[in-house]
């Protein structure tokens, strides 16, 4: 197995410059090589065109079927261990419910001060932290809970396409430490009493500290918790939204008290709440003004990053990812593809430094190439 990084520089040492070579390139690469692909669906009759590289790449049907989609997902050792037991059908509630002990939370007022590790948006009721930074939370409660009950603390995705997978660390910060729960991502930390549980059935994980009254002339407990991966990390969150479900629990699981609340694990909390609390500010603004519309998306993360996207589209993605191919042969056929869009890149970039007003380029099918790979690429 190899590994395609998309170096720029060193593709480019190689190569010629100019676009008829490109073609060549195309033409004299690509199809010997496509015919040593093992096709994982059933033999396409598509794989038997030779020499027309151009017309793969602007199918896209033809390259999700032909490639082993799996190589861009998680790595095969997630989706094997994973693999043996169907996703779980027991989801988790995630709506408040006070019960009769007024179960509440309470965060820290932290601002949004470049420097700080963790705050807490009320008006989106979402902690941002960041990664293994720990973040108190405060437990109120109208009346003493029974004797041994604890608090539990569980992760699961917000939305609704995600909520039947398990929230866990990614396969990069489960391998390099060491801890017994390293798989977890919620610990409660300074708390030798904290308990890590996974499900028998569902394989959802939480943990658990026993509650512990307030001290003398306290009316809160605070328990401190920390998230050990980024809310973007690849193969465990993976940009997508999570909630953190608090509950207050008998010592036999009897649920007494719940509240949740949404977590972004993050570089920056407090810009990122910044922006995110705008955002939303923005949304609510414009729900007023255009009434027609009757379902408004909330106003949560993929929003900002929607409007992001979108705005640096016509820009560059300067994003680098690194792909895990399985074989040799395959490797050198994707990184020459990838060598052939890095050399077309820079030469639009130069065409377009020299002729500014050149706006519509001719029909070539290099130009058509281009266009495929920047649609692709920002997505
Ligand atoms: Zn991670």
């Amino acid at each position: 197995a190899g590994e395609m990084m998309m170096d720029q520089e060193h593709c480019l040492e190689s190569l010629p410059l100019s676009q008829n070579s490109f073609r060549e390139l195309w033409e004299s690469v690509a199809a010997p090589l496509i015919s040593t692909i093992p096709t994982v669906a059933e033999p396409s009759e598509t794989w038997a065109v030779p020499g027309q590289m151009n017309m793969l790449l602007m199918n896209e049907q033809i390259l999700t079927d032909g490639f082993d989609e799996n190589l861009f997902e998680l790595p095969p050792e997630m989706s094997t261990k994973d693999g043996v037991t169907p996703p779980s059908s027991t989801v988790p509630v995630t709506t408040d419910y006070p019960g009769e002990y007024d179960f509440q939370l309470r965060f820290q007022i932290s601002g949004t001060a470049k420097s700080v590790t963790s705050t807490y948006s009320e008006l989106l009721n979402k902690l941002y932290c960041q990664l293994a930074k720990t973040s108190p939370v405060e437990v109120v409660v109208s009346k003493e809970p029974p004797a041994g009950a604890v608090l539990r603390a569980t992760a699961v995705y917000k939305k609704t396409e995600h909520v039947a997978e398990v929230v866990r660390r990614c396969p990069h910060h489960q391998n390099e430490d060491a801890a017994e729960h390293r798989s977890h991502l919620i610990r409660v930390e300074g708390s030798q009493r904290a308990q890590y549980f996974e499900d028998q059935h569902t394989k959802r994980q939480s943990v658990t500290v026993p509650y512990e009254p307030p001290q003398l002339g306290s009316e809160i407990t605070t328990i401190l918790l920390s998230f050990m991966c980024n809310s973007s990390c690849m193969g465990g969150m993976n940009r997508r939204p999570i909630l953190t479900i608090l509950t207050l629990e008998t010592p036999e699981g009897v649920v007494l008290g719940r509240r949740c609340f949404e977590v972004r694990v993050c570089a920056c909390p407090g810009r990122d709440r910044k922006t995110e609390e705008q955002n939303s500010a923005k949304t609510q603004n414009g729900t007023k003004q255009i009434k027609k519309r009757k379902s408004v998306p909330v106003p949560d993360a993929p929003s900002v990053k929607k409007s992001k996207s979108a705005s640096s589209a016509e820009e560059e993605d300067k994003d680098v990812f690194v792909l895990h191919v399985r074989g040799r042969e395959r490797y050198e056929m994707l990184k020459k593809i990838n060598d052939g869009l890095e050399l077309l890149d820079k030469e639009s970039k130069s065409k377009t430094k020299t002729s500014v007003k050149h706006e519509v380029p001719l029909p070539s099918s290099g130009k058509r190439l281009l266009q495929r790979g920047e649609r692709s690429d920002s997505d």
